[in-house]
This record gives structure tokens, sequence and C-alpha cells, in this order.
């Protein structure tokens, strides 16, 4: 099992310093003994232009037969035979992606004390696998390094070159080249991806395999193309682990795409002026109240009608509401929940959260978490307010979402708002067919905002009516439509 990794340089930036970088000089070759055999770090070529580093791994194979057997994955279905007759001693695996973690963990985690603003910043890289099992071939190996910046050579070895006829192998001859990544980037794609192209993952499972591949992919896997099936192979299709990996990957795929929203609000609406359009309605009386504030005082006065004290707002954003709640001494418990980080750290500064009294304190919780999973910490609660949020979801992920709203936490009332797309008309400002804010995902009629808004209360067992927020005009309807989900008393009974 060998793979290379070669970079070149100038004077000022020798190529040597790879020797920094890998801690590992390159006047020595070095061997360690890991867990599965003795792997060498050897430089083939080290000099100003030009620097390879090679890891080359002796895999003990009878050791590795032992230690699967012992780990229970014996009834594989090699398991006889190919104890004795495996790929394992010569193809470049999963046992390389740990010989490589275990042989250059700290170059892995980009700690290099010598030359700590080389190991920051990227350099050429070209690495070179002669022959990388790949089930799946060069078309999925091209489709996991390209998008990460390296241009792939990769080529099917042949099974035997004397017999063309006899087809291609399942190995892969990779080349990698960038000169865009870090050298930490560059080992955590190989780290996670060799054992993905392997898919014969040789050891059991554990569940802080998770954990392991989310450090490896900060930074990349939460947005890379195929993170389906990278999670999927990489924890060898276990099904928990993989949802676990994928809902955290998640939230920090929604942690980044909100942050430029939330930058979006906070520039474009200074506070407490209007609606996400800037608009302003409601002059009946010579002062315009922002429909905002308006929304907050319905949710309020709803919230108050229903007797709840303890209160979750789901999507707070900023902190408007939740700030609100504080200040009726009735609402004990209000927890704002929220996805995206910065979002909440605004909401945390204008709470003034560091500096609350401890009494207040205590009414109050800011919580990140993304509503499209179930989430334990939202039980048990009086209700739940969704003010402008489920327009931010994508259409698919709307049942996950209710489900965990109305399914799993299940308080007894649940308040939800949202545009009444009839209305944009009366938005001088919005141009025709526009929705109000570059976020929403979809906007409603009335009519399309009651369906939903039934199909959920019938499967969830709620009652719900529906309520105007701001001039409901004759023809168009109100700007905001609120609907208010009450628990029926018989699904009460029956949770009692
Ligand atoms: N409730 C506030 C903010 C509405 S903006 C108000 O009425 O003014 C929508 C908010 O929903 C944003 O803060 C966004 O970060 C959050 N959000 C969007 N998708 C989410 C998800 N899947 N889970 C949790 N919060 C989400």
């Amino acid at each position: 099992m060998f793979l290379t990794i070669t970079t070149t340089g100038v004077p000022e930036r020798p190529a040597t310093d790879l020797g920094f970088l890998l801690h590992k000089h390159p006047d020595r070759a070095q061997t360690f003994s890991t867990s599965h055999g003795t792997a060498h770090v050897l430089y083939p070529e080290a000099d100003v232009e030009r620097c390879t580093a090679a890891l080359l791994l002796e895999v003990d194979a009878v050791a590795l037969v032992r230690r699967s057997k012992s780990k229970g994955r014996g009834g594989a279905p090699d398991a006889a035979l190919a104890q004795y007759v495996n790929d394992r001693p010569y193809a470049a695996s999963s046992l390389l992606a740990v010989a490589l973690s275990a042989v250059f963990s700290s170059a892995l985690r980009g700690v290099c004390r010598a030359r700590p603003e080389r190991a920051a910043e990227p350099l050429p890289l070209r690495v070179e696998v002669p022959a990388l099992p790949a089930r799946g071939g060069p078309d999925l190996v091209r489709a996991l390094f390209e998008p990460l910046g390296w241009t792939v050579t990769a080529r099917a070895v042949a099974l035997d070159e004397g017999f063309p006829e006899w087809g291609d192998s399942r190995y892969v001859r990779l080349v990698l080249e960038s000169d865009t990544l870090t050298l930490s980037a560059a080992l955590r794609h190989l780290y996670v991806l060799l054992p993905v192209l392997d898919d014969a993952k040789h050891y059991w499972v554990a569940p802080d395999e998770v954990d392991k591949l989310l450090r490896a992919g900060e930074g990349w896997l939460h947005q890379h193309p195929e993170q389906q099936l990278i999670t999927s192979r990489y924890l060898a299709r276990r099904w928990s682990l993989t949802r676990e990996a994928r809902e955290r990957l998640e939230l920090l795929r929604l942690a980044e795409t909100d942050d430029s929203e939330v930058e979006e609000i906070d520039n474009a609406v200074p506070e407490e002026t209007g609606d996400e359009t800037g608009e302003e309605t409601d002059a009946s009386d010579g002062k315009a109240v922002p429909l905002a504030v308006q929304r907050r005082d319905a949710i309020l006065a709803a919230l108050r009608e229903a007797g709840a004290t303890r209160v979750l707002d789901l999507g707070c954003g900023q902190g408007q509401l939740v700030q609100a709640l504080l200040k009726d001494v009735r609402f004990t418990d209000v927890v704002g929940v929220d996805v995206s980080m910065r979002a909440l750290t605004i909401a945390a500064r204008r709470l003034k959260l560091d500096r609350m009294g401890e009494r207040q304190a205590s009414r109050v919780q800011l919580l990140q978490g993304s509503l499209s999973y179930t989430d334990r910490r939202l039980k048990g609660y009086d209700a739940a307010v969704l003010s402008e949020v489920i327009e931010h979801l994508d259409l698919p992920r709307l049942p996950a979402l209710e489900y965990a709203v109305f399914g799993a936490a299940h308080p007894r009332t649940v308040l939800v708002t949202t545009p009444n797309v009839e209305y944009n008309v009366r938005w001088e400002s919005l141009p025709a067919g526009h929705v109000r804010h570059g976020d929403h995902r979809f906007e409603w009629t009335r009519a399309q905002f009651r369906a939903w808004a039934a199909t959920v209360a019938d499967r969830h067992g709620y009652a719900v009516d529906f309520r105007p927020v701001g001039p409901d005009d004759p023809e168009v309807g109100p700007p905001t439509q609120l609907a208010v989900f009450t628990l029926t008393e018989r699904t009460e009974a029956k949770a009692a």
C-alpha cells in the first residue's frame, strides 16, 4: 500500500517545508508501528524545487484476519477463502487512511509549530495512489474529488495487461493535483474518501466514528454534492450513525445559509420598522404601526388567551418576540430556537443575556437547532410559535417540521404566521409576482395556508382557526395570516 505527496517550491518557500508540515524529517526514513502493520515514511526526492513524501504500509494480513474475526465480522461473504487470498496487503485502502491519521495526525489537524503560516495556506500538491480500490470506478473518483478543488486523473487498472479483453480490475490509478488546498484539507479529504472508495471498511464502526468523520469533514463535507454517499459508505451503512451525521451536517449547512440571510435582514430593515419588505401598514390613525409589531401583538394576545406560560419561539431569529414575552411575567419559561448561530448571537445581545439578573435569566433559553428534526428539548411546553418561519423551509422539508412540532413536541397550542401572497399586489414596492423576501421558498394564498393547516390539525389532533394580522383587505385579505392550533380535548385526554 502506497501513497505519495509531492509539492514544489522556490528558494523563499522551499518544497522541503513539506517535512515540517508533515512533522517528518526529509533526511530520514522513519518507521511506525500501527494497529494493522508497519508504516514507513520516506522521501524519494527532497530539494528546494520538489519534495515528495511517500507513505508505505506493510499490512500484517494474518493479524488483520484475526482482528476482524475477534470483532465479530467473520461472517462477511469473503470469510473463508478470502481470509488468506485477499488484496488487503497491497491495495491502498481504508488501512492506508488509518495509517495516514496515525502517522500525520498533526498535519491532518493543520498544526505546525515550525511553519504555522505555511500550514494555513494553500500549496501546490500532487498526490499519487498507484492502486486504489474504487467501487464505482474512475467516475465516482472524479465525483468525489473534483468538487473539492482537485484536478483528477483516474484510470482503471486492467485486470491483466497481457489480456486486455479481461477488462478492468476494481483498482484505479489515481493522481490528484491542486494548488488551492492546504495540506491539512488535502489529508482530510484522503482520510475520508479513501475508505469511502474502498467501501469495505475493515474495522468495527464505533459510535465516535461520526465525530471523526465530521472532524475530518470540517469545511467541506457539509456542502459536498455526494455527501449522502460519503456518509453512508464511511459509516458502513449503519443507519442510525448515518442519520446522525447527516443531521449534524445539515445543521452546519443551514447555519451557513441562514447567516447570510440574517445579514440581509440586518442591513435592509432598521429595527422595529416593519415587515421584511420594510413596508408599514395601518395608517388609519395617522401613525403607522409596523406589521412586525402588529404580528407580535397578535401572537402575544393569542398566547394570553390560550393561558400559556411556557412558550417556545421556534425560528426566533434575532429575538424580538422573546424580548416581548419576557416583558410579561406570566410567561415563566421562554425558549428561543433557531438554526442560525448568528441570529442567536444577535438575540443574546438584544436580550443582554450576559447582564441579566439570575431570576430573569432563569426564565429564558436560546437553543440552536433545526426544526426539521425532532428534538427532545422541545417537549413539555404549553405553546409553540412559528412566526414567519415555515416559508423559509423548502417545501419538501415541511412535513419534517410538521412532525417535529405537532407530532413530537406536541404543545397544547401552536401559532403559525406566514405571508398571504394575495396581499402582495398591495405592496407598492414589490414588483408583481415577487415574494417578499429573498429567502422565502414559497408564499401561500389564504386557501393554500388553510388547506395545509387543516391537514396538519387533522393529522395531529388539533383544531385550528385563522386570524388576520394587519388590515384585512376585502379583496385580497390581510398581509399576514395567523393560524391558531389547539389540541382537541380528546387527544389531550388520550395523552394523559
Ligand atoms: N420568528 C422571527 C424570525 C423569522 S425569519 C420573526 O417573526 O421575525 C425565519 C427564521 O427561521 C430565521 O431566523 C431562520 O434562521 C430560521 N430558520 C429557518 N429554517 C430553520 C430551521 N430549519 N430550523 C430552525 N430555524 C430555522
